[in-house]
């Protein structure tokens, strides 16, 4: 188990938390605070225990300093949250002399937030210089930010290595403790739901999942190559051809492992993509030429929800159908009230998902939510997050 924020001394000392504060913007206001109020538990306990927090995120992709991109907002928020200053270090450079000046005046229980990390160059490539700066900030290290813990870069990994001790938070802790369970030892029957757009995306997890479930549900415009692999035509709907193979392959697999495969049986279907667009449900062999594919139908979500029955833990990744759309969102709504009615551990893998079932309103209906998409699949395929290795890893070096 990884050191936990319950597990350090931090009174008098320089906290670097690496936070996701990578919060959607619309006209530079934020449209959906999620991400600060899920790194609030970790900031309340380092503030009670005396700590004075150097806070640090990255936000959106800018490729150097952008003013779009500033943090600021995040840092006003976050203030309304805390009930107390943020203190927002706005340098194009992240680190400098008059940051670390500011740092090294802070008080005990005081917060200060660093500009978007990405204003750096070095941060995405985890170069040594940007990673020096921020240690030079630290006495102790915190990583909160499990969205972006697969991610090797200066602020998730190179710092880790250079701060003395270093400790995962609140967050990041019920991350690993909910997703570490369902991979290694799930209480039975263990069903995965998989959706979403592309199976290329999907690939590592589906093969690591049928190692591990008892039933794997795919719904989704990933199907459709799952259609193709079974000689069904699909219309005009997303297929990856160069996947079809692959689908195949998983077929075979999912019967030689002895775990169920559950496909749909019918879809909803559209000429257009739009949210009016005339629709009918047709079975799954079925889709006439000029029709797309935009959600399971109504059998299979009786069969999939039949499915769920009994299940102890579910993990679920990808809508099943376009769910921005509210027709199109049957599919996925049927699955997350199935879901929300289990006597099971049940686990939302972040991205579209959890958009998905928050928006539909399940979200405290699940067990977990998990906080990072791209992070909590490569955890679900067996990978090693590095932001997470890199907690209490490492001995120091010197001269920093
Ligand atoms: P992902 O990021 O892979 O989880 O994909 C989520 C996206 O897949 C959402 O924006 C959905 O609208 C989209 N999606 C789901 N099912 C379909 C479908 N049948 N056709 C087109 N897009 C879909």
């Amino acid at each position: 188990m990884k050191k936990t924020v319950n597990d350090i001394q931090v009174k008098g000392k320089r906290v670097l938390v690496r936070c996701d504060f990578n919060v959607p913007l619309i006209d530079g206001k934020i449209s959906d605070d999620n991400r600060i109020v899920a790194a609030l538990p970790t900031l309340r306990k380092l503030i009670a225990d005396g700590g004075r927090l150097v806070l640090c995120s990255h936000l959106g992709k800018p490729k150097g300093p952008d003013a779009k991109a500033t943090l600021a907002p995040v840092a006003e928020r976050l203030a309304e949250h805390l009930g107390k200053p943020v203190k927002f270090l706005a340098d194009d450079a992240v680190v400098s002399d008059a940051v670390r000046e500011a740092v090294n005046a802070l008080k005990d229980g005081e917060v200060a937030l660093l500009q978007n990390t990405r204003f750096r160059p070095e941060e995405g490539k985890n170069e040594e210089a940007f990673s020096k700066d921020l240690a030079s900030l630290a006495d102790v290290y915190v990583n909160d930010a499990f969205g972006s813990a697969h991610r090797a870069h200066c602020s998730t990994v190179g710092v880790a290595a250079l701060v003395g001790e270093s400790a995962v938070g609140y967050l990041m802790e019920k991350e690993l403790k909910f997703l570490g369970e369902a991979v290694d030892k799930p209480v039975r029957p263990f069903v995965a739901i998989l959706g979403g757009l592309k199976v290329s995306d999907k690939i590592g997890v589906i093969n690591a999942l049928l190692e591990k479930v008892d039933k794997l549900i795919i719904g989704g415009a990933m199907a459709y190559t799952f259609f193709r692999a079974q000689g069904y035509g699909t219309g005009t709907s997303i297929v990856e051809e160069d996947r079809i193979d692959y689908a195949k392959e998983m077929i075979q697999k999912a019967k030689d492992k002895g775990v169920e495969l559950l496909l749909p049986i019918d879809t909803m279907i559209t000429k257009e993509f739009k949210a009016d667009a005339e629709w009918q449900c047709v079975d799954a062999d079925a889709i006439p030429d000029g029709w797309q594919g935009l959600d399971i139908g109504a059998k299979t979500q009786k069969r999939f929800t039949e499915a769920l029955q009994g299940a102890k833990t579910v993990i679920w990744n990808g809508p099943m159908g376009v769910f921005e759309f509210p027709v199109f969102a049957q599919g996925t709504l049927a699955l997350a009230k199935a879901m929300a009615e289990l006597d099971a551990t049940t686990i939302i893998g972040g991205g579209d998902s959890a958009a998905a079932v928050i928006q539909l309103g399940f979200a405290d209906k699940m067990s977990h939510i998990s906080t990072g998409g791209g992070a909590s699949l490569e955890f679900l395929e067996g990978k090693k997050l590095p932001g997470v290795e890199a907690v209490n890893a490492s001995t120091p070096k010197a001269g920093v």
